[in-house]
């Protein structure tokens, strides 16, 4: 076996991201040592249980104690406490890296408390479930999916090859583009997706003419599609959007202009309008599968529930 890509890598929080790189990382030699640290016994302990690392800490400074490679693998709104911490014990040399799904606040964050004998090289990788917790992680994660580094003008390029190589270990492709770009797109392919399902899941629990029952009744319709982005953790998509304010906001005003025009078309009968929009959106979900981002199969693959056919009812 070829000689792993580092010699300690420390994982910092250890919920489904953190716990699908610790599989990553062993299962494909990208690391020989793996250092876990979480702030809650209870998780390091499941850590510990499932088997994830090499050696176990409460404290992130004695995890980052000789790492050559360091990921944040906490909510973004944790980087900077975190980052502030283990400054004074990071190797020199060593390559500082996170997880973050919003990544201008990230380096906002953590850029100032990080010493200059180290590389920042941030990262987001475009992959994720509903499910949190180190018992979450699985292998296959990343396979196939994006992740995308922003590294700060002026990072070392042999740090940034490093970090993609780690990700391509992981079954990963990897883009590099600037943090603020990143922050436009995301918030329109994954944060205001996520802020459109917690609202009409939101709406429906609030109606008083369709009771809750009958919601969860008659859920297959499309809402329970909804539901699943919905039951994403509170704490992570709270710091997105509270660090991602401005391109969200950019996002929804373009999202609310657009749907004042539906709102209009409905009103006025105008079939056109609507079958144009859903005619083109259904050439998206092809160019979707074309990608490999998605599979082909009827309802996403789903198995059908007891009773239940397959496919969209209206
Ligand atoms: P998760 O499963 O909820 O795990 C979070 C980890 O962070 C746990 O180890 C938790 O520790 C620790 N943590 C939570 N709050 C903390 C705090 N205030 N201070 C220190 N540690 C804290 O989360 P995740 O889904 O892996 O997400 C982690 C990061 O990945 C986030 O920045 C998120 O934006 C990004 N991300 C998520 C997804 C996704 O779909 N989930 C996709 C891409 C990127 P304890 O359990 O010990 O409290």
């Amino acid at each position: 076996m070829s000689e792993p890509l580092f010699e300690r890598l420390a994982l910092i929080g250890i919920g489904l991201i953190g716990s699908s790189l610790a599989l990553n990382a062993r299962t494909n030699g990208l690391a020989r040592h793996i250092a876990i640290a979480t702030r809650r016994k209870e998780t390091l302990d499941k850590a510990e249980e499932l088997g994830l690392g090499d050696s176990y800490h409460l404290e992130a400074s004695e995890a980052v104690a000789d790492a050559d490679f360091v990921i944040l693998c906490v909510p973004v709104g944790s980087c900077g406490a975190i980052t502030r911490e283990i400054a004074p014990h990071l190797k020199a040399g060593a390559i500082v890296s996170d997880v973050g799904s919003v990544k201008g606040a990230v380096i906002a964050q953590m850029a100032p408390h990080l010493p200059s004998s180290v590389h920042f090289v941030p990262a987001h990788p475009l992959a994720g479930t509903e499910q949190s917790g180190p018992q979450a992680g699985f292998l296959e994660l990343f396979t196939n999916r994006w992740s995308i580094l922003t590294p700060p003008e002026g990072t070392d390029p042999a740090a940034v090859t490093r970090v993609e190589a780690f990700w391509q270990g992981c079954g990963s492709n990897v883009e590099t583009m600037t943090a603020e770009h990143h922050d436009l797109v995301l918030a329109i392919v994954s944060h205001v997706p996520h802020l459109i399902a917690y609202n009409i899941v939101g709406t429906a629990a609030d109606l008083e003419t369709v009771t809750q029952s009958e919601v969860v009744k008659f859920s297959a319709s499309g809402f329970r599609d909804f539901t699943r982005i919905a039951a994403s953790d509170p704490t992570m998509w709270r710091d997105v959007f509270l660090t991602n304010r401005d391109a969200v906001l950019e996002m929804l005003a373009r999202f609310s202009e657009d749907l004042a025009t539906l709102q209009r078309a409905i009103r006025w009968g105008d079939g056109d309008t609507l079958f144009d929009l859903f005619t083109r959106t259904r050439a998206i979900r092809r160019n979707v599968i074309e990608a490999g981002q998605d599979t082909a199969k009827p309802n996403f693959g789903r198995e059908p529930a007891s009773g239940e056919r397959a496919g969209t009812k209206g």
